[in-house]
């Protein structure tokens, strides 16, 4: 057993500002990741294999970007140390006040615009946010959609955590005083997605967890946390495995406090299993899983009539719009090692009754199949395709529950439940209405995919809730200091705490909410 002041699972947003924060109070921190260190050589190994890409530990791939299939979503995620910095595009954004107000949270006595603002200045600090300062081609496109859809001011550069340096130029740390690693400026190469292995993108190697080790932090990677119990000498005992490699014994790790911050899917697995199958800590709030948000997202591309363009120059995400209140639609460049998703797309397709939209896009392969399998045969895919995700701040969502499924009907496993009210959305309408724009402005084919056009699954990279705030366990399960209702020492902060849909990209508001949880500790 091995001993420290504090153990944090997990490594992406929320775990990152713990270890630092908590090392910076001089305590004893371990950091443990399921994932491995992704390196420079593991990106650019992962760009031309699909099995060093993607995590799916059973099938053999050990890479570092995961697919959840639900019934009801698909969760994309990123695994390995600095969590889904690995592979996110950096769009760092400050949510509308409406996030703030939500009567999902703003009913707790807080006001929460008020008291993450510091946080949210700290946590752009940390995280190098700039604006973009490079619109190429694709950004063109996006601009003129938002015109043509009304909503031309709204256009603008997002704001990104990297480092846009002299290009390819490598210097000593421009963020820390001297105190971060050396860093490379951007080149450019629209590869953020499948991770940087230029070493442009501030990922959080590169600030929170580099400052965190700096400062006495250990990292563990490739040690997942598997269980965990209330020590009879105060505090909790965090049991782990090889995530891998079954039969290998991993110590486990005693702490006065343990920070959850596994990300929705892995802090939600963890806590189920303790509530529900090792019954170790039983009272954990029925609230569990109850409110689980997709950011409303849905996802569509164009990809270009022209065959020899080259739409991948820039950022992976350089400029957004809205197109009206609700909704914020940013363009994606997709890097070398997405080329599977190819075989996601087809044709657009618009009804919301999802049996005669699936009905439509079967019938658009028939009618069409030229234009229809236009994606799946395309030369020079990656260059022509432009991608559109489209968030809405509405309040949807789902539950994730603790359940057997028919696919593992031997153990328990997170399922999602579509509940009564308002559920999440497979089909938005103004998203194919700017897939059809763009694709005009583009001379391309608007294209849906197909996992939401016929199988009513969204796909999300913004999954948030599940341990929602609350007074009281009847209400919530954590409580605005993040502490789980009925374990003292034990806290939540990451995307599960996040108790309101936030409806621009999440991590900069993931990091802003720890900051202010870590705090207060
Ligand atoms: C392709 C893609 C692009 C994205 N782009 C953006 C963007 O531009 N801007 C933005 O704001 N957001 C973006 N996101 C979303 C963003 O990555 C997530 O919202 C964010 O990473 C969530 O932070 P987190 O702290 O909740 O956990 P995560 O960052 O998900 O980290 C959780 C970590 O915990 C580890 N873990 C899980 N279970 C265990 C366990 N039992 N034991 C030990 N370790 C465990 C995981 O391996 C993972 O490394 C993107 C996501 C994807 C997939």
């Amino acid at each position: 057993m091995e001993t420290y002041d504090c153990v944090v699972v997990g490594s992406g947003f929320g775990g990152s500002v713990a270890a630092l924060r908590l090392a910076e109070k001089g305590l004893s921190v371990a950091v443990l990741e399921q994932g491995r260190w992704v390196t420079p050589q593991a990106v650019e190994r992962a760009d031309k294999s699909l099995r060093r890409l993607m995590w799916a530990p059973r099938l053999g791939c050990t890479g570092f970007f995961s697919q959840t299939f639900f019934k009801h979503v698909v969760i994309v995620g990123g695994v390995g140390v600095g969590g889904g910095s690995t592979v996110y595009a950096a769009v760092l954004l400050r949510p509308k006040s409406g996030f703030f107000k939500d009567p999902a949270w703003s009913s707790l006595g807080v006001d929460w615009e008020q008291e993450l603002a510091s946080h949210y200045e700290t946590a752009e600090k940390m995280l190098g946010v700039t604006t973009n300062p490079s619109l190429d081609v694709m950004d063109a496109y996006l601009e003129e959609t938002a015109q043509l859809m009304g909503a031309g001011h709204t256009f603008g550069p997002v704001r990104n955590g990297i480092y846009f340096g002299n290009p390819l130029e490598t210097v000593s740390d421009p963020f820390f005083g001297g105190e971060g690693p050396p860093r490379t400026g951007c080149g450019l190469c629209g590869d953020c997605l499948s991770g940087c292995a230029k070493g442009a993108k501030n990922t959080l190697d590169k600030n929170y967890l580099h400052l965190a080790m700096r400062k006495g932090a250990k990292i563990f990677p490739e040690r997942k946390a598997v269980k965990i119990e209330p020590s009879p000498s105060g505090g909790y005992i965090v049991h782990t495995a090889h995530p891998v490699r079954s039969l290998q014994r991993c110590p486990s790790f005693a702490a006065k406090k343990v920070f959850l911050a596994a990300g929705v899917l892995g802090t939600l697995e963890l806590l189920f299993a303790c509530r529900d199958t090792f019954k170790t800590l039983p009272d954990i709030s029925l609230e569990l899983g109850r409110v689980v948000r997709t950011n409303s997202e849905a996802i569509v591309a164009i990809l270009s009539r022209a065959s020899k363009v080259d739409l991948t120059r820039g950022t992976a995400i350089s400029s957004d719009f809205y197109p009206d209140e609700n909704t914020h639609i940013t363009q994606n460049r997709f890097p070398e090692g997405f080329g599977f998703m190819k075989w996601y797309l087809g044709p657009l397709s618009d009804d919301k009754d999802p049996g005669r939209r699936a009905r439509r896009t079967l019938l658009g392969f028939i009618r069409s199949p030229f234009a229809a399998t236009a994606s799946w045969r395309a030369k020079n895919w990656r260059k022509r395709l432009s991608v559109l995700t489209v968030m809405q701040s509405m309040d949807n969502r789902i539950s994730l529950v603790w359940e057997r499924s028919r696919l593992r009907p031997f153990g328990m496993g997170l399922q999602t439940r579509q509940d009564a009210g308002a559920s999440i959305p497979s089909y938005l309408p103004v998203a194919n209405e700017a897939a059809r724009v763009f694709a005009k402005v583009a001379e391309g084919i608007p294209l849906n995919v197909l996992s939401e056009s016929v199988g009513n699954l969204s796909t999300t990279a913004h999954i948030l809730g599940g341990c929602h705030m609350g007074r009281s366990p009847e209400e919530g399960v954590i409580d605005t200091n993040h502490q789980v209702f009925g374990y003292p020492g034990l806290f939540v902060v990451d995307g599960a705490a996040v108790s309101a849909n936030v409806g621009v990209n999440p991590s900069l508001t993931i990091t802003a909410m720890a900051e202010r949880a870590l705090s207060r500790i």
